[in-house]
């Protein structure tokens, strides 16, 4: 094994002592529908249930508790859910909370943010504009930067969902992770190839700004461009800079998966008509990436991360109804799903 990885089992371990109680214990259930097309059993993990609503809430607990007692407050860039997560965890601990958002994020993330008791900048229209936005808080007012993603604290924490699924299914052979940052994915396989080095863990990203997937086949962080999708969770770049994902991602995962607009749309279909589940465009790409036929043979049981359930129910709502879901330049056709079928 070696040993200059950024993160280890013993830090994955440590971060579950740390958001034990509060973000940890999420439920694992199957899914009869991907069970069926799939030919095996599919499980799926709802990151959904996590009290800010997505999984980042692991990740932001073990970095905010990381801070010493005297930290004046923190700042991060996000996509939406991360910079919840931060305000989440800031609150709980009596701290200042500062968010940077890009003009790409949904309204219904912003206002959960706000909600929290965070100060909200919006800046530019990529990640890029909101992480100098971020730096520039960070350096000017004293606040500690948690990264989104890039940060040995935060794929700590995101790695404790691994421990969790191969504790309650130690059999599971397959795991399909959405895939943006790649702090999710890297947290993960640390934490499963560890426990079971012959396990298989997949990345599923959007075709439209596929940033790691794009940085894996250069062989180093490319820039990509940042455009509206249905899994806007997923969007923005992985950091010209990028010191810990980008290399976990590169050595542990065994591969990366693209998934179109059409299948994400059909994939938020199925997981709400099949599994009556609110999951976000950024959660179907598993159920979008095994409904397209795009991932076939794998060795079951497989689990999927349902990784948040922080959705435009507006956008959400034409999904699942089957009406034309406009993203800037994009228009996804509609198509409805034929609920004769859902049980
Ligand atoms: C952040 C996020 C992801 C991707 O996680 P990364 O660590 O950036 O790869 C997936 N789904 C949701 C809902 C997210 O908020």
């Amino acid at each position: 094994m070696r040993t200059d990885r950024s993160v280890v089992l013993s830090d994955v371990l440590a971060a579950r002592a740390v958001i034990r109680g509060v973000a940890d214990g999420t439920p694992l259930v199957p899914s009869p529908f991907l069970s069926c097309i799939a030919r095996g059993e599919v499980l799926l993990k709802l990151e959904s249930m996590q009290p800010m609503g997505a999984f980042k809430l692991r990740g932001a607990l073990n970095a905010v508790w990381s801070l010493r007692a005297d930290a004046p407050g923190v700042v991060c860039c996000s996509t939406g859910n991360h910079g919840r997560a931060v305000a989440w965890a800031a609150r709980a601990r009596g701290l200042r909370a500062v968010v940077c958002l890009s003009a790409l994020v949904p309204e219904v993330k912003v206002a959960g943010i706000r909600a929290l008791g965070a100060e909200v900048r919006i800046v530019g229209r990529s990640q890029d504009d909101a992480q100098k936005e971020a730096t520039g808080l960070a350096a000017g007012e004293g606040l500690v930067e948690i990264p989104p993603f890039d940060d040995p604290a935060v794929i700590a924490g995101q790695g404790t969902i691994g421990l969790e699924l191969l504790e309650a299914r130690p059999d599971l052979r397959t795991l399909l992770v959405p895939l943006s940052g790649g702090g999710l994915a890297a947290g993960i396989a640390v934490a499963a190839r560890a426990i079971d080095p012959a396990i298989r863990v997949i990345g599923l990203t959007m075709e439209r700004g596929a940033a790691m997937h794009a940085a894996l086949r250069a062989g180093r962080p490319v820039p990509v461009e940042e455009v509206a999708s249905l899994a806007d969770s997923l969007g923005g770049g992985i950091g010209r800079d990028n010191r810990h994902s980008f290399a976990l991602c590169r050595d542990l995962l065994d591969g990366t998966v693209l998934v179109s607009e059409d299948d994400i749309y059909r994939g938020m279909q199925a997981l709400y008509w099949e599994d009556r589940l609110v999951a976000e465009g950024a959660c179907a790409v598993g159920a979008a990436a095994l409904m397209s036929g795009r991932l076939t043979g794998l060795a079951g049981p497989i689990a999927t991360i349902v990784t948040g359930r922080n959705v435009d129910m507006g956008v959400f709502t034409r999904v699942v109804t089957g009406q034309d879901v406009t993203l800037g330049e994009h228009v996804v056709r509609g198509r409805a799903w034929d609920t004769t079928s859902a049980s």
